[in-house]
């Protein structure tokens, strides 16, 4: 009976999947070693935590048209792992350029990153990319390879404290305990990039706001940890050359009307 049940806990964690864009990939260890509602419950004590220490944008319109339009991209978004419940906000931070994601599907989005910001494709491609750090479960991944498996599920049962607070301080530092693996952020990229098409927008935004950032004075931390943008860049080139059909939507206009409230 054990065996049959270690036989089959392999072959979950073994098993590949075929989605809806055609891209097949590996179930990761994170799947099984953090379930969702355990991320979830982490999520929630790492928000409450967050939230005291930053402050929102306090324009009802501005957080309305970020959340409608993160929504309008989750509309598409074919594989968000269930159980997940998304959370947009925008932090008022106009010097800080950065948007990051914490466990159980938050997401933050400083000012300063949509006031470099010129459509509202450049922030679909940066929502986007966000979304597949989430679903991809690289949020979860990167818990357990921070802290173990047992004590993410402890933190989640409130027996590890310290860890909420850790996690809380250091995702407001830059994310420097939950910072992606190149390939990581070569995934998030990829996914992203399908989301985005998957919603109807030019995806050549994502290139225009790297080259934006890239040109930047100095390079703001968003992009400290992530591969080189010359080098995402290019991926996102040849994955624009291999669509039949590429989207032309930029909405720029009902973007700059957001931003001059900023
Ligand atoms: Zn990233």
């Amino acid at each position: 009976m054990k065996i049959q049940t270690m036989v089959m806990f392999l072959a979950t964690v073994s098993m590949v999947f075929v989605t809806g864009c055609g891209t097949i990939f590996q179930r990761t260890a994170a799947d099984v070693l953090v379930p969702v509602e355990e991320e979830n419950r982490l999520g929630t004590e790492v928000a409450r935590e967050i939230d005291k220490e930053l402050t929102f944008h306090s324009s009802t319109e501005v957080q309305t048209y970020v959340r409608e339009l993160a929504t309008s991209i989750l509309r598409n978004v074919p594989n968000i792992p269930r159980g997940i419940q998304f959370r947009f906000v925008v932090v008022d931070d106009p010097d800080t350029i950065n948007a990051f994601a914490i466990p159980g599907g938050g997401i933050y989005i400083y000012s300063g990153l949509m006031l470099a910001m010129d459509s509202e494709a450049e922030l679909v491609a940066v929502l986007s990319h966000e979304i597949a750090h989430v679903t991809r479960r690289h949020v979860a991944q990167r818990l357990v390879a921070a802290y173990g498996a047992d004590a993410i599920s402890r933190a989640a049962l409130g027996e590890e404290p310290g860890i909420v607070g850790q996690l809380a301080t250091a995702v407001i530092g830059q994310g420097f305990m939950l910072r992606y693996s190149r390939d990581q952020e070569r995934d998030a990229d990829e996914w992203g990039f399908d989301y985005m098409v998957r919603a109807n927008y030019d995806p050549q935004a994502f290139v225009t706001f790297f080259r934006k950032l890239e040109g930047a004075p100095s390079p703001p931390t968003f992009l400290s940890s992530h591969p080189p943008p010359s080098e995402r860049v290019q991926n996102i080139r040849r994955m624009i050359q291999d669509l039949d059909r590429v989207p032309t939507r930029t909405e720029a206009e009902r973007f700059l009307k957001i931003r001059n409230q900023l």
